[in-house]
């Protein structure tokens, strides 16, 4: 939501040739787009390109993560219809029926997905700025503040995380949502995740209080807005290591997303898997301090993971679990679990997981031991926040690499800008360099959602007085005390 025009931005990024030529147009579309939707006439500009059927990024530096397609120093991605149509250097097309966005030095890749977050509680950011998983986050915000959430609460939170994370290139995340007091309450998070146009698994979960229907309201929103599969919204069951729950997934055909998988709850999860309710393409979050037995059974089983190594670390869950995951041949996809006290973008958490392994494997050696595993590369972690996690929202026949006939959920990443120029590793880059500030257009199943450096389309104003008024709310009904200089 910031403006970063620039001198640059005076260049012909978006070339077209029905009225797009160059220059004052270009600035005109720029203008529409950090204005919102305010009906002017740059706003048909804009709507004209998004209108488009193809567009092309031209010229950037291709990280497509596919080792079948390859990487490139400089390549054209052309989109088509939504989805990714071709990846090479030099695509040829008559600028009559294409939209052209210049990516010179820009990095493209698949956009961050994130397999984990609890999006009500984006009106709760840095409410626990040095709380504990327990007993601070399990009495205040799980209990306390959670408890305090109306319909328009839920709605107001979702909304502001899933417009954040698209500001900061996560094109897709996995909202375990746990807070669905009411029917009214699941629809209205589901609402906001359909507004922010974000791509999105809907993990329904608990909620507290009598009008709570979980786990059993799942059919109603089967029937209903997950009704179709060809839509940016899907559907799973989120709970703990209760065989009633997974029983009631398995009966309506969805995966589970597993809360609280950790040393302290192997025991159910081994239970589960030998009254045969695990399942391919189940997920399980945080695993820290798992034996060799359960992650067996999670790969065995075809299960995936997702860690969350800011929050672990910060929140006192255990070690995160990178390097057992990766010795048990699961690889791993990450995720960012909740705002309350760390922040949600990709680079945090990709940064977290690349110098915490590497501690992990470098304290090894210096303490003696000579079979230590690989480092990581700061290639392999990028895997992880993109490929892993569409894995683990079975979402990688869309989404997650920059593949030919997958949905063009792209970011472009600005290296020229003076925190990360000049360029010389671009995994390297995105991984260890960068932060939410070089996320420069974001496209999701081919809609631009950020032009510029500006989200598209978005009446900022709305969503931070939504987001202040649920918040003054909740934390009033709570009667919680935020600390706003502590
Ligand atoms: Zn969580």
């Amino acid at each position: 939501m910031s403006d970063q025009s620039n001198a640059t931005s005076r260049r012909a990024f978006l070339q077209s040739g029905v009225g797009l030529a160059a220059g004052g147009a270009v600035a005109q579309v720029e203008g529409a787009l950090a204005q919102g939707a305010g009906a002017t006439d740059a706003d048909a500009d804009l709507a004209r390109l998004q209108g488009r059927r193809r567009i092309l990024i031209r010229g950037g530096v291709v990280l497509t993560l596919d080792r079948q397609v390859g990487d490139f120093a400089q390549a054209d991605v052309l989109i088509e219809d939504g989805k990714i149509r071709e990846v090479r250097p030099n695509i040829a097309v008559s600028d009559d029926t294409v939209a052209v966005v210049d990516a010179v030095n820009r990095i493209v890749l698949p956009g961050f997905i994130d397999s984990h977050h609890h999006f009500y509680q984006g009106i709760l950011r840095n409410i626990l700025t040095n709380g504990l998983l327990n007993p601070d986050y399990n009495r205040d915000v799980s209990n306390t503040l959670t408890a305090a959430y109306r319909p328009s609460d839920v709605y107001a939170g979702v909304l502001v995380t899933a417009l954040g994370m698209i500001d900061a290139g996560t094109t897709t995340a996995v909202d375990t949502s746990q807070v669905s007091h009411t029917p009214e309450h699941s629809d209205a998070g589901i609402r906001a995740l359909q507004e922010s146009g974000l791509r999105a698994v809907y993990a329904y979960s608990r909620g507290a209080g009598p009008g709570t229907k979980y786990p059993q309201d799942i059919a109603r929103l089967q029937e209903t807005t997950f009704s179709s599969s060809n839509q940016l919204l899907t559907l799973a069951l989120g709970g703990t290591l209760d065989a009633k729950i997974f029983a009631v997934a398995r009966e309506a055909g969805v995966p589970i997303v597993s809360h609280g998988v950790s040393g302290n709850t192997e025991r159910a999860l081994v239970e589960l898997g030998r009254m045969g309710l695990l399942q391919p393409g189940d997920e399980y979050i945080h695993c820290n301090h798992l034996s060799g037995i359960a992650w067996r059974l999670i790969r065995d089983t075809g299960g995936h993971v997702s860690l969350a190594p800011p929050i672990e670390m910060a929140m006192g869950h255990g070690m995160p679990a990178i390097q057992d995951a990766i010795d048990h041949g699961v690889r791993p996809s990450l995720s960012s679990d909740v705002d309350v006290t760390m922040a949600q973008d990709a680079f945090t958490i990709m940064r977290s997981t690349f110098t915490l392994q590497r501690l992990m494997v470098l304290q090894r050696i210096r303490n003696g031991d000579l079979k230590p595993p690989p480092l990581l590369t700061c290639r392999e972690v990028l895997e992880f926040a993109t490929i892993e996690g569409a894995r683990c929202a079975l979402l990688d026949r869309k989404v997650g690499t920059l593949t030919p006939g997958k949905e063009a959920d792209i970011v472009m990443l600005r290296a020229d800008r003076l925190n990360v120029w000049p360029l010389n590793n671009a995994p390297g880059d995105v991984v260890n360099l960068m932060n939410p500030s070089n996320v420069e257009n974001v496209f999701i199943a081919g809609k631009i959602k950020k032009w510029r450096g500006n989200l598209v389309g978005i009446d900022a104003a709305r969503v931070v007085r939504l987001a202040q008024e649920a918040r003054d709310g909740v934390v009033r009904r709570a009667d919680f005390k935020p600390n706003l200089l502590g």
